[in-house]
């Protein structure tokens, strides 16, 4: 029997049926969001230090939501409330992405329920039955039990950041208007959030808003209420801030400084973040204000760890000097693509440990422009050959390579290694220059020669413009190879290279702190106690 299709169904049937060549969208509705988690695994038993791990998630859209903690149109503090409204463009392109990607938003600007009360998106998250919360559902969560020491600063007094201190107040009417409230998302300030998603099968979550230290974690329907009604949480670390008050201990703490310090409070005890970055691409969100000098790692390579070991050096010994880092690495799938470089264009100082990578056309043209600005750098082992292939193969189409980098930038001569150290083999040996243990790089340098779990690089002779402050050399052998030095590139930018940097030498008291003091140098500042 012929199937008979009524005119006016056919219409309606044809609707349903994808359109010749529109397979691409089709797929990219169901497409996962792709999540890059930031945490902190403790290391020791007694749960005292920790270190970064990175991951990769896949979440289904449809069972993510998205909650906008206190995004009020004004806040006590006019500082708070200025730096909502900076955040708050950016924010919204997240909340676009998402919500095209069928991610539900759920807008939570507490205590300003009076006003949206006749809209439609009040009402959908009034609709959701109740559902039994496990303890720790009435009002504000408090500290864990047991799982979570003090928070890094203390704000106990409620003060704020600004000179002089702002006065008290609930100002807040609304949510600020440079966030769209779209027809299908829901607005709530309590636990109608969780019954929503227990409504809508959602089972994770990412939480974006302020403030990281309050309300983040403590509201009715954040951070330590999601987890324990069992959701999977995950904050946007780039788009929170903190009600930090830097008179109160610990002393001094920027405030910038102090709103990494909760993030990174919240990644070893409660939850990964994320940036906006996984939804928008390009750099993640900075504030215009943020006063400290900003470094940026960029990091290929898979011979040297490089990617554990540079974070957890960044995170030790140079977060708590006073700069932002920004951690770019290659991408796992693609090892050429470096995503966030955009970071490079507002940054003061580029750290590389490249191996042998060539980059889109357009990433390294903005490693070129930086460099070309006279901006400084600093170089790891791998470095010298960071942009360059083997027997100079020509890169992939569309993407570049940089040969000249050693010469031209580092002003090293990178031609091979020795052999690497190892049990019965000879040792490798540096030790600083005599004449330049004056030299700020070398300050609290040894004097003599150390082994280095490095491989001598063979690196001479070095440009007229360098110069060399640490000699290296296998044990029993000739010749010396310089293993760290300065540059000046012909932009005039400020280049410090040492060719170590296997992961033994990251515990070594002598290259830490050489690294440390050429970074700062680069920088053309004191290193910080
Ligand atoms: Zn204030």
């Amino acid at each position: 029997m012929k199937l008979r299709i009524l005119p006016a169904l056919a219409g309606l049937v044809m609707a349903c049926l994808p359109a010749p060549g529109a397979n691409s969208s089709f797929a990219r509705a169901a497409e996962p969001l792709r999540l890059h988690l930031r945490g902190r695994a403790p290391v020791t038993a007694n749960g005292d230090q920790f270190q970064v791990a990175a991951s990769e998630v896949e979440w289904d859209p449809a069972k993510t939501a998205i909650i906008v903690c206190d995004m009020w149109n004004q806040h006590w503090c006019r500082g708070a409330t200025e730096r909502v409204a900076e955040m708050a463009p950016r924010m919204n392109e997240v909340l676009k992405a998402a919500r095209s990607r069928g991610v539900l938003v759920i807008h939570c600007p507490s205590d300003t329920m009076k006003f949206y009360q006749d809209a439609p998106q009040r009402r959908l998250a009034r609709q959701a039955p109740p559902v039994e919360l496990k303890p720790l559902a009435a009002g504000w969560c408090p500290l864990g039990g047991g799982q979570e020491p003090p928070l890094p600063f203390d704000n106990s007094k409620d003060r704020c950041d600004c000179t002089p201190q702002c006065p008290h107040g609930h100002p807040w009417k609304r949510q600020i208007d440079a966030l769209e409230i779209a027809d299908e998302d829901a607005i709530t300030d309590n636990a109608e959030a969780i019954y929503l998603m227990r409504q809508r099968g959602i089972d994770r979550v990412i939480v974006m808003g302020v403030h990281a230290n309050i309300c983040v974690l403590r509201r009715p329907f954040a951070v330590r209420q999601l987890l324990a009604q069992g959701q999977q949480v995950v904050v946007m670390r780039d788009l929170t801030d903190s009600m930090h008050d830097s008179a109160s201990p610990p002393a001094g703490l920027d405030h910038f400084r102090a709103t990494e310090r909760i993030v990174e409070h919240i990644e070893k005890y409660w939850c990964p973040t994320i940036t906006s970055q996984d939804f928008l691409g390009g750099a993640a969100f900075e504030f215009r204000e943020d006063p400290r000098p900003h470094v940026v790692l960029l990091i290929g390579e898979d011979e040297y760890q490089t990617d554990r070991t540079l974070p957890a050096f960044a995170d030790a010994e140079l977060a708590d000097r006073g700069l932002r880092v920004t951690v770019i690495r290659s991408d796992p799938r693609d090892p050429n693509d470096f995503a966030g470089l955009e970071a490079l264009d507002a940054a003061d100082v580029l750290l590389v440990s490249v191996r042998r990578r060539t980059p889109p056309q357009a990433q390294l043209d903005r490693i070129r422009a930086f460099v070309a600005a006279g901006k400084p750098l600093a170089g790891i082992r791998t470095a010298s050959h960071a942009f360059s292939l083997r027997n100079d193969q020509p890169p992939p189409a569309g993407h570049a390579a940089w040969p000249e980098f050693d010469a031209q930038v580092l002003g090293g001569h990178y031609v091979g290694h020795h052999d690497a150290p190892g049990l019965g083999k000879p040792r490798t040996l540096v030790s600083v220059l005599p004449g330049k243990l004056d030299h700020p790089i070398l300050a609290g340098a040894p004097q003599g020669e150390i082994a280095v779990g490095s491989s001598l690089y063979k690196t001479s002779p070095l440009a007229p413009s360098a110069v060399a402050l640490v000699m290296g050399r296998v044990e029993g052998q000739e010749p010396a190879e310089p293993a760290a030095w300065t540059n000046a590139t012909s932009s005039g930018g400020r280049v410090f290279y040492t060719s170590l940097g296997h992961p033994e030498d990251f515990k070594s008291p002598f290259f830490r702190q050489l690294l440390l003091n050429g970074i700062f140098w680069a920088l053309d500042k004191p290193t910080l106690k």
